[in-house]
């Protein structure tokens, strides 16, 4: 994407032409230009930016709304209109500076879907007005042995929406064609946001969990991945159990009315030791006692971009012969691949899984994250941006 990032327009302000910024973009607002048979209007677009980092302890509006210019596609990128994305605890990694984004401002948000509105010159996969997704894997190089093996996200090169590149909480954002995916019908777009991370990287977690049905599954923490990693495990290993372990009793009763088989706080003893538990907390005090959870040869995933550093003195309560030894394992997970999302989306729509979704305006994003990082959650939240169609 040739896009000129740093071109930030007051919202209600005229558009001010920057000098950096390509041809395109100095058209009148309003202007329309015409391209591969569409006609499209370039005026600015909407977006909530993060200009610097927060902490959102001290501040409850870390995200600003401003007026950014369109962006034009490069050659193999679709502008997609956005009409939601989800909210994910990633943003809140960005916005503290645990994975910050290389410059600013940026746009955030990953779970995105909406319709594309134009296409690149030699773009070739979509036609104008289909909808389509995009997930936290913006870009990778194609060529080194990890992309070259199907592990895109290890790449050197992998860049990420809404971090490297600017994300969903907008009107319009470009994307390579390559990284976007058609979403089953089955899926309202507000269902299908979550599914592209919350839901794709809890099924590469189950994945690299390792269990077999019939397996016993813990799950630490229950937001947007826990249940949507639960309502998978239910279809791709339906004799297993599940036990979810949450510090609040909200996400408690939500996993027993999902189905779950027992839940407790994450320092509880669960009724039996598990094969494998996932991990989707910030925190290290569930790591060290998922641990003791685990049969021998078990296996902790943890499903984290970055843990928070208040509780990271838990870290010393781990006892090796008791916690660790007899050949339990822990793995993390980084990023996603393409491959995950194309199959978990096709997996969703076969049962179909649905995410159980609580929609905001564009506008109330700040409200969401300080309420993700609060835990008030029940399923995923996401951000209604325009009309599904
Ligand atoms: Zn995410
Ligand atoms: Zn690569």
């Amino acid at each position: 994407m040739k896009y000129c990032m740093p071109a930030i327009i007051p919202c209600n302000s005229v558009l001010v032409i920057i000098s950096s910024i390509k041809a395109p973009f100095s058209l009148p607002q309003g202007a329309s230009i015409t391209h591969r048979s569409s006609t499209f209007e370039v005026p600015s677009l909407k977006a909530l930016v993060l200009k610097q980092l927060h902490n959102l302890n001290e501040t409850r509006q870390p995200l600003e709304l401003v007026d950014l210019p369109t962006p034009v596609p490069d050659d193999r990128e679709v502008l997609v209109r956005v009409s939601v994305c989800g909210v994910c605890h990633t943003e809140i990694d960005e916005i503290e500076g645990r994975t910050p984004p290389p410059r600013f401002p940026i746009v955030p948000g990953h779970q995105v879907v909406g319709r594309v509105e134009r296409l690149g010159k030699t773009a070739a996969v979509h036609r104008i007005g289909d909808r389509v997704g995009i997930a936290w894997i913006y870009s990778a190089c194609g060529a080194c042995r990890f992309c070259r093996g199907g592990q895109d996200n290890l790449c050197d090169s992998f860049r990420a929406t809404g971090r490297d590149a600017h994300g969903g909480y907008a009107e319009y954002v470009a994307v390579p064609e390559a990284f976007t995916y058609r979403i089953p019908d089955v899926f309202t777009d507000a269902e299908a946001a979550p599914l592209l991370c919350a839901g794709a990287i809890g099924y590469r977690s189950l994945r690299l969990a390792g269990i077999r049905d019939g397996d016993t599954l813990g799950l630490t923490g229950f937001g947007a991945s826990g249940h949507l990693v639960l309502k998978t495990a239910q279809r791709l290993y339906p004799r297993s159990k599940v036990f979810v372990f949450s510090r609040t009793e909200g996400e408690r009763a939500f996993a027993r009315e999902l189905g779950a088989a027992w839940t407790g706080v994450p320092e509880d003893d669960a009724p039996e030791k598990m094969r494998s538990i996932i991990d989707t907390t910030p925190a290290w005090t569930p790591v060290v006692h998922a641990l003791r959870n685990l049969e021998k040869g078990g296996r902790l995933v943890v499903n984290a971009i970055r843990k928070e550093e208040t509780d990271k003195e838990a870290l010393l309560s781990l006892d090796y012969p008791r916690d660790l030894w007899m050949e339990k394992e822990i793995k993390s997970v980084a990023n996603i691949t393409r491959k995950d999302v194309q199959e978990f989306l096709a997996l969703a729509a076969s049962v179909p899984i649905r995410s159980e979704v609580r929609e905001y305006p564009l506008e109330d994003a700040n409200q969401a994250l300080c309420e993700l990082k609060e835990r008030k959650i029940r399923g995923a939240k996401v951000l209604r941006i325009g009309r599904d169609r």
